[in-house]
């Protein structure tokens, strides 16, 4: 049987493969960082106005939105809790909202990547594209969810779990910036 993985982990495993491993293999406590308060609690709040506005910002005019959507694949194995999903004529279109106003990093492409295999599962539909919302530009990024990125994703899955699997605790990401405001980082100790 596989083990279950959820796209939180798809997320923060395109960040930094060893952060899979605290949190599987060897799960240490870690403290929100302020970043992660805020961004909740001012998205909790977006959440609530969302449900009043139109689908025009998202250049969909006639559709459907189910907020809070818990989705669970047995084909992937996989589980997650997407913010928002627009349901339209035409197609499914999930949707995560981000307190940055920096353009999606890789990880948050591959999160959305992760809801559209869920999405897909769950709806029998292909998803095409899905939604970035920037909260504090009040602007939407829209992305591309190419097979490719899916194979990709699924491809990662595998990876995950074998590293789970045979305790391994992967090299740290090559990028030290991301180190930083890391919440692993007190743990990282071949790296500070
Ligand atoms: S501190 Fe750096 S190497 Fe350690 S888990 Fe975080 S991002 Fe990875």
């Amino acid at each position: 049987m596989r083990l279950d993985l959820t796209v939180n982990d798809i997320k923060q495993y395109t960040y930094c493969k060893r952060i899979i491993f605290f949190n599987h293999v060897m799960p240490v406590e870690i403290k929100p960082t302020f970043k992660m308060e805020l961004g909740k609690i001012k998205e909790d709040e977006l959440r609530a106005l969302e449900k009043r506005r139109k689908l025009r910002r998202y250049d969909l005019y006639k559709g459907e939105r189910l907020f809070y959507l818990s989705l669970y694949s047995t084909k992937y194995a996989l589980s997650g809790k997407l913010d928002m999903l627009i349901v339209t004529r035409n197609g499914y279109y999930p949707v995560d909202f981000k307190y940055t106003d920096k353009y999606p990093g890789r990880n948050h492409i591959y999160q959305l990547g992760g809801y559209a295999l869920l999405v897909e599962d769950k709806f029998e539909k292909k998803v095409n594209e899905g939604f970035i919302y920037l909260v504090p530009k009040n602007d939407v990024i829209i992305l591309n969810l190419t097979d490719r990125l899916k194979e990709e994703i699924i491809r990662m899955l595998d990876e995950m779990r074998l590293i789970i699997k045979n305790e391994i605790m992967p090299s740290p990401t090559s990028y030290r910036n991301r180190c930083l405001e890391c919440e692993f980082r007190n743990y990282c100790n071949d790296v500070f």
